[in-house]
C-alpha cells in the first residue's frame, strides 16, 4: 500500500511538472509528441509506422561506440527509403534502436530534416548483451531516473527527448530478475513522464502484472512482435485487458496468399480488437559492421502491398491501424489504475 501510495503522488507530481497527462489536466497545457525535431501535436504524427529501424550494432554493449560507423553513410542509406515512404503518404516513423544498440538521435534528426517525416527515438534498454555492466548493479529506481532525465532535458546533450520507452523481455515463459528490473524501471518511468511502454515479445501478460503492480494501466503497454507469440490467445487476451498488439514484422511483399502475420492480424481484426492493434514492418536495418551497413530493407510494402486488400475487407483499416491507434499509443498520458 505505502509503495502505491508513493507512486501515486509521484505521478500527481509528475503531472504537476508537466511531464504526464492525466484526465484531470486536460484542460492545461497541451500534450505534446516528442520527436527528433522538437515537440508536435499527436494530431500532426499522421500516418505512422510504429515500430521500424534506422540503424542497429549488435557487437555488445561493451562495445558499442559511435566510431564503429559513418553517419554519413548511414544518412545516405536511409535516406531514399525514408522519402519513398513520405512520398507514399508516411508522416511519421518510430524507431525503436535502444541505447547501446545503435540509437544515434542526432543521425535521427538530421534524417527527418532531409525527408521531412517526424522520427521518434526512445529512452530504456533492452536485454543482455545490450546491456552496460552497470545496468545489473543499478536498482531500478536509478534507471529509471537516468531514463526520465532523458525524456525531460534531452538524450546525450542532444536536447532530443525520447517518444517513447523501448525494453526487452526475455523470450522464455517467466521473467527473469534483471528483465523484471528493466520492466520496473519502464514503469517507473511511465508514471513520471507518461510515456509509453514497448517491450520486445517475451511473455507479455506477466509484463502487464508486474505493470499492474506498479500502478501503470494495459494502455501504456505496446505487446512488440506479437505476431511472433505461438499462443496468440494470450495477446488477444492482453490487448482484451487494454494492452496494445504491435503487429510489427510485415515482410517485403505479399504474393497470393496472405502471409502468416496478416492471417494474425486479421483475427484480432474480426475478434473486434481493432482499436488496440499498430502494424509496421520492423525494417530498414543498417547493420553497423556489415559493409555498406549490409542490405536496408524497406519501408513500403505495407502501403503497396497490404492495405489495398485489408481495405477490401475492412474499410477504414488505414486510419485505425495507421493514424488513430498510433496516435492515441504514443500521446504522452500517466495511465495509473
Ligand atoms: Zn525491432
Amino acid at each position: 500500500m505505502q509503495r502505491r501510495h508513493a507512486l501515486k503522488t509521484l505521478a500527481l507530481a509528475a503531472a504537476g511538472l508537466g511531464l504526464g497527462a492525466t484526465p484531470r489536466r486536460k484542460k492545461e497545457a497541451p500534450v505534446s509528441v516528442q520527436t527528433a525535431t522538437g515537440p508536435i501535436s499527436p494530431e500532426d504524427l499522421g500516418v505512422v509506422l510504429s515500430h521500424e529501424h534506422v540503424m542497429v550494432d549488435f557487437i555488445g554493449a561493451d562495445r558499442v561506440s559511435r566510431d564503429r560507423y559513418d553517419p554519413d553513410e548511414v544518412f545516405r542509406t536511409a535516406l531514399p527509403h525514408l522519402k519513398q515512404i513520405r512520398d507514399l503518404g508516411c508522416r511519421t516513423l518510430v524507431e525503436c534502436t535502444p541505447m547501446f544498440l545503435g540509437r544515434d538521435p542526432a543521425l535521427l534528426r538530421r534524417l527527418s530534416e532531409a525527408s521531412g517525416l517526424h522520427l521518434l527515438t526512445n529512452t530504456g534498454m533492452y536485454k543482455a548483451p545490450y546491456l552496460p555492466a552497470y545496468a545489473l548493479e543499478q536498482s531500478a529506481e536509478e534507471l529509471a531516473a537516468a531514463w526520465t532525465a532523458e525524456a525531460t532535458k534531452g538524450i546525450e546533450g542532444t536536447g532530443i527527448r525520447p517518444g517513447l520507452i523501448k525494453i526487452a523481455v526475455n523470450p522464455e515463459a517467466e521473467l527473469v530478475p534483471i528483465q523484471k528490473k528493466i520492466v520496473r524501471a519502464a514503469a517507473l518511468t511511465h508514471l513520471q513522464t507518461g510515456l509509453s511502454i514497448a517491450a520486445h515479445t517475451g511473455p507479455g501478460l506477466e509484463v502487464l502484472d508486474l505493470l499492474k503492480a506498479e500502478g501503470v494501466a494495459p494502455g501504456a503497454f505496446i505487446w512488440v512482435h506479437a505476431q511472433s507469440n505461438s499462443d496468440q490467445s494470450k495477446c488477444l487476451e492482453a490487448a482484451r485487458r487494454g494492452a496494445w498488439l504491435s503487429y510489427d514484422g510485415f515482410p517485403a511483399t505479399r504474393g497470393t496468399e496472405p502471409p502468416k502475420i496478416e492471417v494474425q492480424l486479421r483475427t484480432a481484426l474480426d475478434t473486434g480488437l481493432g482499436d488496440r492493434l499498430l502494424i509496421s514492418h520492423d525494417a530498414g536495418w543498417y547493420h553497423v559492421g556489415e559493409p555498406g551497413g549490409g542490405t536496408y530493407r524497406p519501408y513500403d510494402a505495407i502501403f503497396t502491398h497490404f492495405l489495398p486488400t485489408l481495405k477490401k475487407d475492412h474499410p477504414g483499416i488505414e486510419k485505425t491501424l495507421l493514424v488513430d491507434n498510433p496516435r492515441r499509443a504514443l500521446t504522452p498520458g500517466v495511465k495509473g489504475n
